[in-house]
């Protein structure tokens, strides 16, 4: 919609106010020539559009454009002829091929002047790096009249909002390290705060069933919604299931919510393994060792210390982890495990069995209560008939008792190696649980 006369804006603010389920539409530009050409990937344009669905704003359009004032006026124009809210990412920095403030200032009819406070922040950014200011970082703490300055803790240039007749410009900068924490301390609570009532949601985690039986088994629930509503997100090994609500207030939004998440835990059951934003699938594996008093270890051939890695990721793993091994060849599966010659030319090294003897020997010799082992072919040679690329083992042992999985994965090398992790991670917490609900039971021998 175009909002350029004053009636305009009025119209919009009324109808906001009246609470008629305007939906606000946000377009989000990255600028940068690296984009452009394939040197890096675009995640600030793919984290924006997933936050801003979760706040409930629409987004029609995305654009990449190069460091080129031109073509950057020219969409940057567009946008603002669609788009109640247009999201820049990019080209803040000190050289002269960030453009961007430059140009969206020129674009807005606006000057820039010095900002002393960003001024200050810069000064003090270098000092305590205890690095060398260069004259072209003043730049940065140059900025549009009438604008919103945007603190950026992480790095120097500023972030900016500009309102226009009804319509909102932001600015961040393009490091993923910088944007992130500023968009989620800022922007969402600016872009809140010009919707109606406020957005609440909350995710429930979904791991060990793939997305499209996830999908069938909340078909009807995705069918019929209206508010909230409910979006599946498929990651890796997992799917995350967001329910929204707009409502007045929080209180209300989560009344709304809480009946959508109770139904859903109640569907997938123990495969939900956190209902918090928060929680990674490796942090609940962490948290599950540490409420049962586990230690865990790894032993990697295809992954190659991947799993070790995501475990190691988590803060606090140092209570549980114990060793991680990387054996690749079968001398190392050998020397390193115990695992006999024999039977590794009887099974061959990608099989149900020496995953087993893998996670067994992690237990005898890295000493640990929780082991897992990873074996399979990640591609793209080394596939037969038999044993085709995809084809992964996986076993994990708890305590003594030890569940295989055969997986059979899709993609490249690199997706193959992560997929086996993410099913590892779930396949540790069904052993776990498992463990545990048959010692409650009074099944375990
Ligand atoms: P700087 O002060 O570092 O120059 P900037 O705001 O000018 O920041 P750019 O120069 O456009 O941003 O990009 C700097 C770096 O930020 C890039 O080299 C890249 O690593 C990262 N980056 C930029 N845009 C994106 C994007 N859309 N997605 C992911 N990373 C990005
Ligand atoms: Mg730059």
């Amino acid at each position: 919609m175009r909002l350029h006369t004053a009636n305009d804006v009025r119209m919009k603010v009324r109808r906001l106010r009246e609470g008629h389920g305007y939906i606000m539409t946000v377009e989000i530009i990255s600028v940068g020539t690296e984009i452009l050409l394939g040197n890096i990937v675009n995640t600030n344009a793919a984290y924006l559009a997933e936050k801003c669905a979760a706040i409930g704003l629409s987004c029609y359009y995305q654009e990449v454009v190069g460091d080129n004032e031109e073509r950057l006026t020219g969409i940057l124009q567009t946008a603002l002829a669609r788009a109640d809210v247009v999201l820049l990412s990019g080209g803040l920095g000190p050289t002269q091929d960030d453009l961007t403030k430059e140009t969206a200032a020129k674009v807005l009819g606006r000057e820039l002047y010095l900002h002393e406070p960003s001024k200050a922040a810069i000064a003090d950014f270098f000092r305590k790096r205890g690095t060398e200011i260069t004259e072209n970082n003043w730049k940065q703490a140059m900025v549009p009249e009438g604008c919103i300055v945007v603190d950026n803790p992480n790095g120097t240039a500023p972030g900016i909002i500009m309102e226009d007749k009804g319509r909102h410009v932001l600015l961040m900068p393009g490091p993923p390290n910088e944007l992130i924490p500023m968009f989620e301390n800022a922007m969402i609570p600016y872009l809140n705060s010009l919707q109606p009532g406020i957005i609440y949601s909350q995710t429930v985690k979904v791991c060990g069933v793939g997305e499209s039986k996830v999908e069938a088994m909340v078909e009807d629930l995705i069918r019929e919604q209206s508010n909230p509503t409910i979006a599946t997100y498929a990651k890796t090994g997992e799917v995350h299931l967001r329910v929204t609500a707009r409502a007045a207030d929080e209180k209300e939004a989560k009344k709304l919510v809480k009946p959508y998440v109770k139904e859903l835990k109640g569907r997938f059951g123990n495969h939900v393994y956190t209902t918090q934003e928060e929680v990674t699938l490796e942090k609940a594996v962490i948290d599950l060792l540490l409420a049962n008093h586990l230690t865990v270890g790894t032993v990697e051939s295809c992954t190659g210390g991947l799993l070790a890695a995501r475990l190691i990721n988590v803060p606090g793993v140092s209570e549980v982890f114990k060793t991680g091994y990387i054996t690749y060849s079968n001398k190392s599966k050998r020397k390193l495990l115990g695992i006999k010659k024999t039977m590794l030319e009887k099974y061959g090294a990608v099989s149900p069995q020496i995953a087993k003897e893998m996670a067994k020997g992690a237990a005898l010799f890295g000493k640990a209560d929780v082991t897992v082992g990873i074996t399979g072919v990640a591609g793209p040679d080394g596939g037969s008939e038999e044993k085709p690329v995809g084809l992964v083992y996986i076993a994990c042992n708890v305590c003594g008792r030890i569940n295989v999985k055969e997986c059979h994965f899709s993609g490249n090398r690199m997706k193959i190696r992560e997929s086996s992790v993410s099913s590892a991670l779930s396949l540790m917490r069904e052993s776990i649980l498992a463990y545990y609900s048959e010692v409650t039971f009074g099944k375990k021998s």
